[in-house]
């Protein structure tokens, strides 16, 4: 198999949403939203689709060979234009360059594909101008979000676009639900809501290492999800959770995996994501 296949390959595991890739192929909608699995999951199924819009072949998935496929994989495809979030703020700037580009046909013989990938990195001015290209489409331009949940984008943006759900992060060989990440998380909430147990918890680990907290910060989002499904689905309750808290703590768990990724020790990661959310929820007027 050659590295442009590999590259351009479906993960196994989402082999649902590869499927509604490749029929939705034949006419694709100005914009695709892809939630949940895996950050590298969603952006291996982004650069798959960008893949499908551009493959010489037409054989119904990206054949990892040809010249379109290789620039893809290689991340030097005229046509593909791949911003992250994931590192740093995707800003103004970057979203207005976009649009005078998006003026121009594509260079080759398929789609321009703009990725904006970990999109809830949008600063909310350039989120805004996206949501001005999308609200004036041009022939030929298709984009792609990603994020962990829909919820983390404006929902102007999120309601413009076709969204697929991938299938959410499977617990390692041999761990059990309610292994420790889980129990981690829900100490973490317990703290959120009473106040204790968190340090203690943590203290008597002696040390979290960073596939631990990395989990834990998974089940958070996991249950963030949940969280915002239940509240969709029981509106009349009355208790429903505060749309901004939630979208707060979703940039809060963003921003701990960013400072594990530079090596911040995961220890004081939870534990600052902790201390940060206890206190917004009991800020005055929260
Ligand atoms: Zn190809």
């Amino acid at each position: 198999m050659e590295a442009g296949q590999r590259v351009l390959c479906a993960p196994g595991r989402q082999g649902r949403v590869s499927g509604y890739l490749a029929r939705l192929a034949g006419e694709p909608p100005q914009s695709l939203m892809l939630e949940g699995g895996t950050a590298d999951e969603r952006e291996t199924l982004a650069l798959h689709w960008a893949g499908l819009l551009n493959c010489t072949t037409g054989e119904g998935r990206p054949c990892g060979a040809c010249e379109s496929c290789r620039q893809i994989a290689a991340g030097v495809h005229r046509d593909v234009i791949h911003l992250s979030g994931a590192a740093e703020a995707i800003k103004i700037d970057m979203v207005r360059e976009l649009r005078s580009l998006m003026g121009e046909p594509p260079r080759g013989g398929g789609k321009r594909v703009i990725i904006l990938s970990e999109a809830q990195g949008l600063l909310t001015e350039a989120a805004n101008s996206l949501l001005k290209s999308m609200e004036e489409p041009r022939p030929g331009n298709v984009f792609v979000l990603t994020a962990p949940q829909r919820e983390r984008l404006l929902p102007t943006l999120v309601s413009r676009s076709f969204v697929l759900t991938l299938a959410w992060p499977e617990l390692k060989d041999g761990e059990e639900p309610g292994a420790e990440p889980e129990a981690l998380a829900a100490a973490m909430r317990e703290f959120w809501r009473t106040g204790r147990g968190w340090l203690a918890r943590t203290m008597e680990r002696g040390g979290v290492d960073k596939p631990l907290a990395e989990r834990t910060l998974v089940a958070l989002e996991r249950e963030l999800a949940a969280t915002y499904v239940r509240s969709a689905e029981r509106p009349a309750t009355g208790v429903v959770p505060d749309a901004d808290l939630l979208r707060r703590l979703g940039l809060a768990l963003t921003e701990a995996k960013g400072a594990l990724d530079y090596r911040v020790s995961p220890a004081l990661v939870l534990d600052w994501l902790a201390a940060t959310v206890y206190g917004w929820l009991r800020a005055p007027g929260a």
